[in-house]
């Protein structure tokens, strides 16, 4: 299942993701890591998508072989760099996804396992799946124009391989962050996390 010499591990790929989407990367598509909407960056031995939206930045772990992961001890900043010349460093912090919001849940033994809504793997005996969690730096981007911002993003304190990450991504356009059905209604302030799932087939 994994890709033996995928190209990942050297600069190569990275260079071709970088600051804006210069075209495809042959033979290696990123829709594993694309599941919140969010632009991927590669570094040496991590996926990272980010997501701009109206209320900040936030940014998703994937390995190399693009099964998510959480977020753990890392931390970092984000530098904003905008068009009109200013610029600001905001710390990133680890977020747990909240009521609503487009949420991954996946099972850490296995990387077959990713859904959009909570459950078990049944490959584990019925393990609760894990909510991928973020970082998180809190941004009013509701104003800026696609194109006109430029976030610089490091981290470090990452796990497997690769201590430390940097890489620079340009806004693209605000993305919906919150699941499909939940985005055309108003959330429900309050609502208990279980209620709400009455539309599941069994
Ligand atoms: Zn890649
Ligand atoms: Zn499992």
């Amino acid at each position: 299942m994994r890709a033996q010499s995928g190209g990942h591990g050297d600069d190569t790929h990275a260079s071709m993701h970088g600051t804006g989407r210069g075209g495809e990367t042959p033979g290696h598509s990123h829709e594993k890591c694309e599941l919140h909407l969010g632009q991927v960056s590669m570094t040496k031995a991590h996926h990272f998508e980010t997501v701009f939206a109206a209320d900040g930045i936030r940014i998703y772990f994937y390995t190399g072989d693009q099964s998510p992961l959480l977020v753990e001890k890392a931390e970092g900043k984000a530098t904003l760099r905008f068009k009109d010349g200013t610029s600001r460093e905001i710390p990133l912090v680890l977020q747990k996804p909240k009521e609503g919001e487009r949420t991954v849940y996946f099972c850490p033994m296995h990387e077959d396992v990713v859904q959009m809504e909570p459950g078990e793997c049944l490959k584990c005996g019925g393990m609760r799946l894990f909510a991928q969690d973020y970082l998180y730096a809190k941004a009013d981007l509701s104003k800026v124009e696609p194109g006109a911002l430029e976030a610089t993003i490091r981290i470090k304190g990452l796990s497997g391989g690769e201590p430390e990450a940097l890489f620079t991504e340009t806004y693209e356009g605000a993305a919906t962050t919150m699941r499909p059905e939940e985005a055309g209604e108003a959330a429900v302030p309050g609502e208990a996390k279980e209620a709400g799932h009455e539309g599941h087939a069994h």
